[in-house]
């Protein structure tokens, strides 16, 4: 028996449901205000993470040359112009980690997005250890007012792949970090990576459990990428051997697995990652794009007869 999502999709899809939440269709406007995160700038590391290169999911009007009310602005018409149907917005702090200056600060900076009628909430990005109680008391007062959702990077629930990919902390930072926004009464996201080297199928699978646990509202998956000016890319370079990078077909295979256990109360933002080009060395598959892996992946399920939670266990 399918999940109750109120419709008839084999997933708690992100479209559908914001077209319920809102009413029309949503967009996200991405921005750059300026940020950088600790794992860079020497806090915890100046590495980061081995797979990282924020330009490539960045649109080009969200760049730090462009103040946050000319990135909305501009983001703005970039949708309306592609879709020329009424839309409401998102404003998507997206690069590096958005929570990772003093509070005043964060107030100036969320502040300027509040001036736009369109905006009608926030995705805020960060890591678990960018996030306190006076901001998170902060963004409980923005959330009584706009959608907001604050979305952290777990990428992995096992400690040594974290380390390896230097992700500098651990799942259950992540963890607490998520319980303790959601005791806020915030909405929480996740974001995770399937296929970091080291950790095999059978343990992703063996880990949607702890996953499920969380008081999570949104999830998104991606495939391990290999993106130019990474650590990873030089690894690759070095040794592709290192990394068992998910073919498209492999990646449809398990993805199904994955979410057949996977709690059906997550809303799924994203199950694949789609690089620029010119920055991605690895995986390819052949010209497939997010839209036309989503195709192929629901006429699998139906395929299958199978659905998000077709094996979840509460
Ligand atoms: S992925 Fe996020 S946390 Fe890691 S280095 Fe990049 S911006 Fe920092």
């Amino acid at each position: 028996m399918i999940y109750d999502w109120g419709h008839s999709r084999r997933f708690n899809a992100y479209s559908n449901y914001f077209k319920k939440a809102f009413g029309s269709r949503i967009q996200k406007v991405s921005i750059d205000a300026g940020f950088t995160c600790p794992n860079r700038d020497g806090n915890i590391s100046v590495g980061g993470c081995k797979y990282c290169n924020n330009n490539s999911f960045k649109p080009s009007y969200a760049t730090t040359a462009n103040t946050i009310k000319e990135q909305i602005q501009k983001g703005i018409e970039f949708h309306n112009n592609r879709y020329k149907s009424p839309s409401k917005f998102l404003a998507y702090f997206q690069a590096y980690s958005n929570t990772y200056k003093p509070l005043n600060e964060l107030k100036i900076i969320y502040s300027a997005a509040t001036e736009f009628s369109e905006i009608a909430g926030f995705v805020i990005g960060t890591r678990p250890d960018c996030i306190d109680d006076e901001k998170l008391k902060y963004f409980k007062e923005l959330s009584e007012k706009y959608y907001l959702i604050i979305e952290y990077g777990i990428e992995s629930c096992n400690n040594s792949i974290l380390k390896n990919i230097n992700r500098g902390h651990t799942f259950e930072q992540a963890s607490e970090a998520i319980i303790k926004t959601a005791e806020y009464g915030i909405k929480t996201g996740a974001h995770l990576i399937m296929g970091l080297p080291g950790e095999s199928r059978d343990e992703l699978l063996q880990s949607v459990n702890k996953i499920s646990k969380l008081p999570l509202n949104n999830i998104k998956f991606h495939q391990l990428q290999i993106i130019r000016d990474t650590e990873f890319a030089r690894n690759y370079k070095e040794n592709p051997d290192n990394f068992n990078l998910f073919s498209s077909s492999e990646y449809i295979d398990f993805i199904i697995n994955y979410i057949e256990l996977l709690n059906p109360k997550f809303v799924i933002e994203r199950f694949s990652g789609e690089s620029p080009p010119q920055l991605k060395i690895a995986p390819d598959w052949n010209g497939i794009r997010s839209r036309d892996f989503l195709e192929i992946l629901e006429k699998e399920m139906e395929k299958r007869n199978t659905w998000q939670g077709k094996l979840f266990i509460a």
